[in-house]
């Protein structure tokens, strides 16, 4: 299907928002991600086409897009997306993904490392839009201050007495310390990971050692971060 882009908006630092419009109905469960393809004259050894999560939830009906542009190094495909102007058209396909929750009844943690807050965004608004429970305890890492989503997510917490966020900027990381006011919970809650490959796959083994069960731990791995 192809997306129109109506909107572009920086969210903190060199993070952005583009927001397209879907050239048909589109459905998408909270969490889920599209494939996105975007022709280059002269694209690099990356190509393009990207995975990208829908930050936006469902029923905000258009498909958001929220991304890192590292201006001086970045990618052909996100110089092509930072270019795109306001009317134009990206192809994409899908949605696909598991990354969504199921049973809102059920307690869950929340992991993301950066720009991985994207997934958690969608379902988090979805969530209060359906006036489910929001169960969620949100640890978020960040390289600093500049914390994209920080005033949407942040609203939620006076309605939602469940909800919590714990910050953890740099030098501060999420280490075995983190994890210790789970205490015995550790094996029946549920944990959710995103963000750059590195940072999800040591965040999922911290866990294991803690204690965490492997069927309670879902990761949604964001390549491409890692140079
Ligand atoms: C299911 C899924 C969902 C995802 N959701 C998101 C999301 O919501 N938001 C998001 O930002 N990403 C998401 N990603 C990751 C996304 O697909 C990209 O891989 C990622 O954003 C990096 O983009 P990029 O390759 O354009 O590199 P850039 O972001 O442009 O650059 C990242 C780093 O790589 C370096 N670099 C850039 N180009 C090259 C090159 N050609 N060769 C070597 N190094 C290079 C840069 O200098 C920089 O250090 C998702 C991935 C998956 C699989």
């Amino acid at each position: 299907m192809l997306l129109t882009l109506i909107k572009k908006r920086k969210e903190a630092d060199d993070a952005y928002s583009f927001i397209f419009e879907p050239s048909e109905s589109i459905m998408w469960r909270a969490g889920q991600y599209m494939f996105y393809t975007l022709p280059n004259d002269n694209p690099d050894n990356r190509g393009a086409t990207r995975y990208f999560t829908i930050s936006s939830s469902p029923f905000e009906k258009n498909v958001m897009i929220t991304t890192r542009i590292d201006k001086p190094g970045s990618s052909t495909f996100k110089k092509s997306l930072t270019e795109m102007k306001i009317g134009e058209t990206i192809q994409a396909s899908g949605p696909d993904g598991d990354f969504i929750i199921s049973d809102p009844n059920r307690n869950y943690v929340f992991i993301a490392g950066g720009i991985g807050i994207t997934p958690f965004r969608s379902i988090l608004l979805d969530l209060y839009h359906r006036k489910l429970p929001i169960n969620v305890q949100l640890m978020y890492a960040n390289r600093d201050k500049n914390i994209v989503f920080k005033d949407e997510l942040e609203s939620l917490i006076s309605k939602n007495p469940n909800f919590k966020i714990q910050y953890f900027i740099n030098p501060t990381h999420i280490d075995e310390k983190a994890f210790l006011t789970f205490n015995s919970q550790l094996s029946t809650l549920n944990f959710y990971i995103s963000g750059p490959s590195p940072f999800v796959r040591s965040i999922r083994d911290l866990l294991k050692e803690q204690g965490a069960l492997s069927e309670n731990i879902k990761l949604d791995f964001f390549p491409g971060y890692e140079s």
